[in-house]
């Protein structure tokens, strides 16, 4: 087990806030629709509710503490069905829900993400969403950064698009 340096601790942290600042648009965005948003209308609730952005960063983090900066693709899918399954109401979305349950109840992540959308996987942002400490984590060594991030995606995301956007992400951070 290694310590998470403080940049990739700082990152996220970051995305918490971020996440959960702009969770309380979401409700305005569903009650009130996109006119309301355009409106620059401001959420009237002064809670703050983190979502599954910060939920599968933290599992990402301690996947990265417990293997050196490294992700074991087989236990990082294991310990994102059982976070999912710990909280399943942070806003996950609707293809997720069904490929983290199946994930906890036993099945192989490779065939069920590949199977997803007529086998192109998912192209959704949620792999791109949990990176940025990543990124943090290896910002001296580039190359490993977009190794690990593409890593990361491929047991959630299987679609290639995915996985790019969480490659520029983790670059970006
Ligand atoms: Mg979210």
């Amino acid at each position: 087990m290694t310590v998470a340096p403080v940049p990739a601790l700082d990152s996220l942290a970051g995305l918490a806030f971020g996440d959960a600042f702009g969770d309380r648009w979401f409700g305005i965005l569903r009650r009130e629709g996109a006119e309301a948003l355009e409106a620059r209308t401001l959420p009237d609730e002064p809670v703050w509710r983190w979502t599954d952005d910060t939920a599968q960063a933290l599992v990402l983090v301690r996947e990265l503490a417990e293997g050196e900066g490294a992700v074991d693709q087989d236990r990082f899918a294991r310990r994102l069905a059982e976070e999912y399954a710990a909280d399943t109401h942070r806003g996950y979305g609707a293809s997720m829900h069904d490929v983290l349950r199946r994930i906890g109840a036993g099945e192989p992540w490779h065939a069920l993400v590949s199977a997803q959308f007529e086998g192109m996987g998912s192209w959704g942002n949620g792999a791109a969403m949990r990176v940025a400490p990543l990124g943090a984590w290896h910002a001296a060594d580039l190359d490993t950064a977009m190794e690990q991030a593409a890593r990361q995606s491929a047991v959630s995301h299987h679609h290639p698009e995915a996985a790019a956007g969480a490659v520029a992400v983790a670059v970006a951070a």
